[in-house]
């Protein structure tokens, strides 16, 4: 397999910083892949300012993809045909002309494996009607392009304009017999930034052309608001969060303008399961505040797989991860799973997916309306 950007060496290795090493992550949505760094996009609420990668503008390989495909399989999180994928979504862009070959290489490698498992990848970059031909060959993954659009028009916040996203969704959607799917990936919505309403309502017109959309807000984490601050751009917000931040009134002006859409998603793993008719991969399904505007044959699709784990079962799963052994299942209700001692995040996100159902952290509730997103901008934010 060939790789077209320079390796780096293991001295440059050695100096990035530790999560940065880890290609292989564990996040809400997948097990995510990152082999290849680094971006000129430009982007000031990049997620990279939080792996210490802000700096790191050109793409650089810190492997080969044949590695990188070897280390993700055999991962301990990794389950053949069930763990949903996400690749280079977190360190670069997939579409960048430089990342381009890294990223068909890494979904070929996959396919011809003959591993069915759910592959995301988010872009914000120009695509071309042959990205469709070659993606079209692929036999086995389940690909699902997300293309991110903000309408974001402050060139200081978001250099690389949103429009090149919109076309890209409008050329990928539109290929004949495609296999893949598309999402509008909406986001970050931003209060005073990109929420007017003819903001909205060409929201509302492009996501038409995709086989389902999401909505989201932003992270506004420590690093991203000191980078705000530094560099003198407008606060969104006056504090920070762990979770996303979409505020009350700005989802409700989201649902009323998508009043007509039947292909509407809060969650990202809803959006792609119903892109390819199949139940929520994170079993949100049992949160049923997420599910009021979905539409009702995906509602009786979810339901039909819904199933409550029982606390055993839950215990059998987590014996296989070393990183789960002091795991207690505290409760577990129609909707949620909740456990403790888990030191972080990765193996609670293996249970929900190998479970379908969702799994919680004793030690971050979420709040009635408010399921995976930050309190700011809650009236009744109790926290
Ligand atoms: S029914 Fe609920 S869990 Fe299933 S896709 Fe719709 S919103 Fe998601």
């Amino acid at each position: 397999m060939r790789t077209s950007l320079p390796l780096l060496t293991s001295e440059q290795l050695a100096r990035l910083p530790e999560r940065a090493r880890n290609v292989v992550e564990y996040r809400k949505s997948g097990l995510s892949l990152n082999h290849v760094q680094g971006c000129p996009l430009d982007c000031a609420y990049c997620i990279r300012h939080t792996y210490g990668l802000w700096d790191q503008r050109v793409p650089r390989a810190l492997m080969t993809d044949a590695e990188a495909v070897d280390e993700l399989v055999n991962h301990r999180y990794f389950q053949p045909h069930i763990t949903p994928v996400q690749l280079f979504n977190r360190a670069t862009d997939p579409f960048l002309p430089a990342v381009r070959p890294h990223t068909f290489a890494v979904l070929e490698d996959l396919d011809a494996r003959g591993l069915r498992n759910h592959v995301l990848v988010i872009t914000r970059h120009q695509m071309k009607t042959e990205d469709a031909v070659r993606l079209n060959g692929l036999r086995n993954v389940k690909v699902t392009l997300l293309f991110t659009y903000s309408g974001i028009d402050n060139k200081d916040i978001e250099p690389y304009p949103s429009t090149v996203a919109a076309q890209s969704l409008k050329i990928m959607s539109a290929a004949v017999g495609r296999r893949y799917r598309t999402v509008l990936y909406w986001r970050p919505l931003v209060p005073g930034l990109n929420d007017s309403p003819e903001h909205l309502a060409t929201a509302y017109e492009l996501s038409k052309y995709a086989d389902a959309t999401v909505f989201t807000g932003l992270f506004y984490r420590d690093e991203i608001a000191e980078y705000y601050q530094v560099n003198g751009l407008p606060e969104p917000y006056d504090e920070t969060a762990r979770r996303k931040i979409v505020p009350e009134t700005l989802e409700e002006r989201v649902l009323s303008t998508f009043a007509g859409s039947s292909s509407l998603f809060r969650k990202t793993s809803c959006a792609v399961s119903f892109a390819h008719g199949e139940p929520d991969y994170n079993g949100h399904y049992g949160i049923p505040e997420l599910c009021d505007i979905c539409p009702l044959a995906q509602l009786d699709l979810c339901g039909s797989r819904h199933q409550v784990p029982t606390a055993r079962r839950i215990q059998e799963v987590a014996r296989t991860l070393p990183d789960a052994n002091g795991l207690v299942v505290v409760d577990i209700t129609e909707g949620a799973a909740v456990v403790s001692g888990l030191k972080e995040e990765q193996p609670r996100y293996y249970l929900q997916h190998a479970l379908g159902f969702q799994v919680h952290d004793v030690r971050h509730p979420h709040r009635d309306r408010r399921h995976g997103r930050a309190d700011i901008g809650w009236k009744e934010a109790t926290s």
